[in-house]
């Protein structure tokens, strides 16, 4: 509120009001506005155009973000790294150990899966830098998802790996007679004599001829099934199972070193050569099941015969002689 201004009028001798005119008060209004609105002006086109005017906290902060900037980068950098190592771990994954484990390849759809459809970076949109960002996030999300499905996929193939082992422990692999025991293979699988009607027959193991008592072996890991006499023609025998499908069964028996149902390792004794059930002298009959058919045992002496040693016992079975029964 401006104060009432009075003069003292020397002629009537009083005071009076001074009036001011309400144009030139308008006038003085709009030019302070003007002045003001001027001022302004100027200043923002100085702060504008010269940027050496940044105060100590906003160059400090300019320089940060630069700096954050190039650490974004750098990570970047980093991550294309990693995603390449992945990458060939990952090869490596599906052409190798799974391949090896029989175990199908990942297909890359399924390692990648997950990333289309849903913008899941909505909330990083609209800043300077936000592709830089959404970027990384982006990387680093696929780089997650990925080792996710390359650690799985290692975890399938270590227990395929343990499979595996229990499997190699398992199969009938050595010959259940050791080789300096055996007089000689008496005869093969194939078409042989029959011992007793003289007729073709098709025998369906092995027989190793050794003296009575001579020491038989398990030919792999399992749980013994059978060890008795009450299947025709095999005299005393034992079968094994060695799961997988495979069963092994040792025939003509003298006398027996485990019972039904108990676990056996391979190597270990369970038996001893004789020639019980339909036999023609001291042998030990062997045969090996393969999903309840019976199979060529002789394709199973990896385990433990030299070349020559293996060589030799191919000849002898080849031969088409009169079997032991
Ligand atoms: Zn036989």
């Amino acid at each position: 509120m401006s104060k009432v201004k009075y003069y003292y009028d020397s002629e009537t001798l009083s005071y009076k009001k001074i009036e001011r005119r309400k144009g030139r008060q308008l006038g003085i209004v709009f030019l302070s506005i003007a002045g003001a609105f001027l001022a302004g002006f100027i200043l923002l086109v100085i702060y504008l155009n010269i940027p050496q005017l940044e105060t100590p906290k906003e160059k400090a902060l300019r320089r940060e973000l630069e700096n954050m900037k190039l650490q974004y980068g750098l990570l970047n950098r980093k991550m294309n790294q990693v995603q390449e190592v992945l990458a060939n771990v990952e090869d490596r994954d599906n052409n190798i150990y799974r391949l090896y484990f029989e175990a199908n390849p990942i297909p890359e759809e399924q390692r990648l899966a997950g990333f289309g459809g849903i913008n899941r970076y909505k909330d990083l949109e609209g800043f300077d830098n936000s592709k830089l960002i959404i970027e990384s996030h982006k990387k680093l999300d696929i780089l997650t998802k990925r080792l996710v499905v390359q650690s799985r996929s290692l975890d399938e193939i270590v227990s395929l790996a343990e499979d595996k082992q229990a499997l190699l422990a398992s199969i009938p692999a050595i010959m259940p007679v050791k080789n300096e025991h055996l007089k000689r293979m008496a005869s093969g699988y194939g078409w042989r004599t029959d011992p007793f009607t003289k007729v073709r027959k098709f025998h369906y193991g092995m027989d190793f001829s050794a003296p009575r008592g001579t020491p038989v072996y398990a030919s792999g890991d399992g749980v013994v099934r059978r060890a008795d006499n009450r299947s025709s023609g095999y005299g005393r025998h034992i079968r094994i199972d060695h799961g997988f499908g495979y069963t092994s069964l040792y025939a003509h028996l003298y006398k027996y070193n485990v019972r039904a149902g108990q676990k056996v390792k391979r190597g270990d004794l369970i038996g001893f050569v004789g020639s019980t059930g339909r036999s023609q002298g001291p042998h030990l009959h062997y045969e090996i099941f393969k999903d309840d058919d019976r199979i060529n045992p002789l394709n199973f002496y990896y385990g433990h015969l030299s070349p020559a040693e293996y060589d030799e016992i191919l000849q002898q079975a080849q031969q088409e002689n009169q079997s032991l029964d």
